[in-house]
């Protein structure tokens, strides 16, 4: 009887194995033809500065309209894009909207908005990345700094000659690069001066708890003198609450981006809402 129930067992398991890889399988499939489809859309939330309240940039994150499944969110589509590959293609359909957006949002303003795009690491191993920025940049008119790349950890920690090159190319044209979900991955810290990162963005796993946890309280406190003590920008993700950002200003944080301020939306809200702020 133990045979024969551990062998259902086994059964079930590799029948789930086999309907997991299928649904994989059916994903990458249709993410192949969203790019030329125009099923993906970027939306944008506002980041805002915590000490004048000003809207000064945004982060754009990827939506995609899959035919018959309704809006699909990042989690369940990135992962995938990058396993396969797919992700550079995907990566520079991002960049190339992007900087058409923000392009748009600065023509003639005196205080431009700043916009963070998400990069995957496949993008900066397989692919003349610099070399496609700036041709999204000149094809745009979008000038450089008004675009962060927000990286992980992970890709710094790879140690990896190409990856500093390819920062260094990139910060030489003028863009920023903003250490994403930081406090997250491993804690050696010593990336922080080898490469030319200009801000940090603290997850939004310590935010969310802050200021009624104590130890989330003091690790927030710590990656705020970290980032003082480097002359790091510093911008705190998943701010939903009032005592939050009071907490993370009065601790000398810079920025704020969370549902407090907005939702990640569509671009014609975006740009409602930005209308809104400058005339304000
Ligand atoms: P991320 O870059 O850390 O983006 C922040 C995520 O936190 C977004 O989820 C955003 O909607 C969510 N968020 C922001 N404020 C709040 C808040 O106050 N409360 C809560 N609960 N959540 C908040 P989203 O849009 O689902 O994106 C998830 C992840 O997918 C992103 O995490 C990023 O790693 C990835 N991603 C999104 N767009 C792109 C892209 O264009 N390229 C690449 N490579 N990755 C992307
Ligand atoms: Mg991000
Ligand atoms: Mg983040
Ligand atoms: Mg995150």
């Amino acid at each position: 009887y133990a045979k024969r129930q551990g062998r259902n067992h086994y059964e079930f398991y590799m029948q789930e194995l086999t309907r997991q890889a299928a649904e994989r399988l059916e994903v990458e499939a249709a993410l192949r033809r969203a790019c030329r489809n125009g099923e993906l859309e970027l939306y944008f939330q506002p980041q805002v500065e915590l000490r004048s309240g000003r809207m000064v940039g945004a982060e754009a994150l990827l939506r995609w309209h899959r035919p018959g499944h309704g809006m699909v969110m990042p989690l369940q589509f990135i992962s995938i894009a990058e396993a396969s590959g797919l992700i550079v293609e995907i990566g520079d359909w991002v960049l190339a909207d992007a900087c058409a957006a923000v392009a748009e949002w600065n023509r003639g303003d005196a205080a431009p908005l700043q916009l963070a795009v998400n990069l995957s690491p496949r993008q900066f191993i397989r692919h003349d990345l610099a070399g496609a920025v700036r041709r999204h940049l000149q094809e745009s008119g979008c000038h450089p700094s008004w675009l962060k790349l927000e990286i992980t950890e992970s890709l710094l920690l790879d140690g990896d000659r190409t990856v500093e090159d390819m920062l260094e190319a990139l910060t030489g044209m003028g863009l920023a690069i903003s250490i994403d979900d930081f406090g997250t991955g491993y804690s050696a810290l010593s990336y922080l001066h080898r490469f030319p990162v200009s801000q940090l963005k603290i997850d939004r796993s310590f935010v969310g708890d802050v200021p009624g946890d104590r130890s989330k309280r003091e690790l927030v406190k710590a990656m705020l003198s970290i980032a003082s003590a480097l002359r790091l920008e510093t911008v705190a993700e998943g701010v939903e609450s009032e005592q939050q950002a009071e907490y993370l200003a009065s601790h000398g944080c810079r920025l704020a981006q969370g549902y407090l301020y907005g939702r990640p939306m569509p671009r014609a809200a975006f740009e409602a809402l930005l209308a809104t702020s400058r005339a304000a």
